[in-house]
């Protein structure tokens, strides 16, 4: 039985002997973008290099571009969940870096394998769970609901960002597509006849404008117009808008969206208008990043990575369906620098994320990754701290 630094040294090894098929995998995603739910390509070389190396693969898991892999048993210990993601978003290709998801996640299980393997003894399950659609339709929220967290003990991946963030902020999130119907008229010569839908918007608009200087800092709302009338001499009879709410805990998510809605309803009363509004996206969840997951990243990260590397902590990143596994399972999302500095989606993240120079950072993540996992396998307690920070329901603060 080798010790816990000889099976860290063990996964590192094997991430370094396939290192250049796993570079080879990122750049084969990045140079073929594929939107959410359509990355076929994507599922079928990740799906191939898994089967390849062993793992028990069952492709089109639960979705059609989904995946599970797995080795070993989760009756012998805790299942270790390493997630890929792999769309890309229209125009820009991978300008989110996902193609380096995807082989952080795949490297990760396969480095906690060469683990299990070198300790000679059954300490549990390594899972690849490829996960769909991220950018545009929450693919892991229909994960979920199919069941395929139920089994998970630990979740773990990681996102390419313009610095290191252990502890990033991802918002819960709710988006709302509200329509105001008034009653057309001719604008000059009957005015008074007309229900004027635009001016719901606008007061709509307004009202969401003055909410804000009563927002807290981290607390984010945006609002557009995407109908407010036809023609110029006919009052407007419909209006449509889309509003999002992000906040950093559901809870005040929605206590936001609340106040929203007051917005909502009042600006129909006002003008005379009817409303109605429902939900015309996913809401997210916001990012609860486990603290002694962390601490084991951050600290697993430390002894193969240098120093120097940028790194900030907190920074807010949108809102990710990574969310929503953190709320049903400990999971960690650490962002990493890929030695740029371009901001994600935009082109020239797209260009970091394909470039040679992203790959040392990415295989640091991947084996800081696997050597966290290695961490939970090896202890017990150290799981039951882990499910204890979870059960408290408490973020990394
Ligand atoms: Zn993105
Ligand atoms: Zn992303």
């Amino acid at each position: 039985m080798c010790d816990v630094e000889d099976l860290k040294l063990a996964a590192c090894a094997a991430i370094d002997a396939a290192k250049k098929q796993l570079n080879n995998i990122s750049t084969e995603i990045w140079s073929k973008p594929e939107l959410g739910f359509e990355e076929r390509h994507a599922h079928n070389i990740l799906t191939d290099f898994l089967e390849n190396h062993g793992f028990q693969t069952e492709r089109s898991y639960k979705l059609e571009t989904a995946f599970r892999a797995t080795y070993g048993s989760r009756e012998d210990g805790p299942n270790v969940t390493f997630i890929s993601e792999y769309d890309a978003l229209p125009e820009i290709g991978h300008a989110c870096g996902h193609n380096l998801i995807a082989e952080v996640g795949v490297g990760a299980g396969l480095g906690l394998m060469a683990a299990m393997k070198a300790a000679g003894k059954p300490l549990g399950q390594v899972t690849v769970l490829g996960t769909p659609a991220e950018e545009s339709a929450g693919g892991k929220i229909d994960l979920i609901e199919a069941g395929a967290f139920t089994d998970v003990d630990v979740a773990m991946m990681a996102h390419p960002f313009p610095e290191n963030d252990f502890r990033p902020i991802a918002l819960a999130y709710y988006g709302l597509e509200i329509v105001y119907t008034g009653k057309a008229s001719h604008a000059a010569g009957y005015p008074w006849e007309g229900v004027n839908a635009l001016d719901a918007a606008v007061t709509c608009y307004q009202g969401i404008s003055f909410l804000r200087q009563q927002c807290k800092p981290d607390w984010r709302i945006h609002c557009i117009i995407l109908e407010g009338g036809v023609k110029v001499n006919i009052i407007p009879e419909r209006a449509r808008l889309h509003v999002t709410v992000r906040a950093p805990s559901d809870q005040e998510m929605f206590l936001l969206r609340d106040k929203v809605i007051n917005i909502i309803t009042s600006a129909a009363t006002s003008t005379g208008c009817q409303v109605e509004y429902k939900l015309f996206d996913r809401p997210c969840s916001a990012m609860l990043n486990n603290g002694v997951m962390v601490d084991l990243f951050e600290h697993n990260l430390s002894r193969v990575q240098p120093p120097e590397v940028p790194t900030r902590t907190g920074s807010v990143f949108g809102s990710t369906d990574m969310g929503n596994v953190a709320q049903v399972v400990p999971s960690i999302h650490p962002n990493f620098h890929i030695g740029g500095r371009a901001v994600n989606h935009t082109r020239d993240f797209t260009g970091d994320a394909g470039s040679p120079m992203a790959q040392e950072y990415t295989l640091q993540v991947m084996k800081a990754l696997a050597m966290t996992a290695v961490d939970i396998v090896t202890s017990k307690d150290r799981l039951q701290e882990i499910k204890q920070a979870f059960a408290e329901g408490s973020n990394y603060t």
